[in-house]
């Protein structure tokens, strides 16, 4: 199995707090890893560590074999923009531009020509049942409809890796459960892995595999699905 991401050893401090103490994990293509854990356990730091988007204090951060250290800030922009996706538990939508335009704006930003992008996100959009809502806005939409988009948004540059913190946290079970669906779904099918931060049991009952983070240590967890 192919090795996306491998942390080994992470340390992070934010003044007094030690957010990680020895966090390591290793994701492999395709697989779907939860991270669990009580509020204010790392989950979230190890997450963007994972995503080049906090710089750990010790250890390293490999994704595909390369130290995410090494670069330079613009070529780890550049992999964020290219091989990663990402989904927020609330606000990623902007506000202003239709679900269309938000969908077809990470392409947009990767250099896409507006009428190859506008093609690509209708498609993304018809995968996840949203074709209906393409013309509205974030705000004219529901919590669900509104996630499932930020899913499209973040698969539409068909990435390697779908950073997801907390993804169903905002919407009821009926709406956790389509957005987890269409998240799990979508990310196996383009071969993509997920690494999904959550604290609920049914969001991580998505996952493959559960990875329990607690005082900013890592424990894998023993499932069988
Ligand atoms: P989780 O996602 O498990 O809730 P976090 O990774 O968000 O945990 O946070 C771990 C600890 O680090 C918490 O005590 C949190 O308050 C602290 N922390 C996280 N990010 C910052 C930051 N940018 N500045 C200060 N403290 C932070
Ligand atoms: P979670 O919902 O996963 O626990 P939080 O709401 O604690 O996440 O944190 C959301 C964001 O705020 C994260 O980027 C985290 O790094 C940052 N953060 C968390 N705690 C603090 C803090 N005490 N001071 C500054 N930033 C923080």
């Amino acid at each position: 199995m192919s090795v996306l991401l491998e942390a080994t050893g992470l340390r992070k401090s934010f003044g007094p707090t030690d957010a990680l103490a020895a966090a390591s994990i290793r994701v492999v293509a395709g697989e779907v890893v939860a991270l669990m854990g009580p509020s204010g356990a790392g989950k979230s730091t190890l997450l963007h560590c994972l995503a080049g988007i906090v710089r750990p204090d010790e250890g390293t951060v490999r994704y595909q074999g390369a130290d995410l250290a090494g670069m330079g800030d613009r070529a780890r922009s550049a992999l964020r923009r290219t091989d990663f996706g990402f989904v927020f538990q609330f606000g990623q939508l902007v506000p202003e531009l239709t679900c269309l335009e938000n969908v077809a704006l990470p392409l947009r930003l990767n250099g896409e020509r507006g009428r190859v992008a506008t093609s690509r996100a209708r498609e993304m959009l018809a995968e996840l049942d949203l074709t209906a809502i393409a013309g509205r806005r974030p705000g004219e939409v529901s919590g669900g409809q509104g996630q499932r988009a930020a899913v499209a948004r973040a698969l539409v540059t068909g990435p390697r890796v779908i950073f997801a913190d907390e993804p169903t946290g905002a919407l009821d079970s009926l709406n956790g459960e389509q957005v987890m669906g269409a998240l799990t779904t979508a990310a196996r099918e383009r071969q993509a892995a997920v690494v999904l931060v959550t604290h609920e049991a049914r969001v991580a009952a998505y996952s493959d595999r559960e990875v329990v983070v607690r005082d900013g240590r890592t424990r894998e967890l023993e499932v069988t699905r």
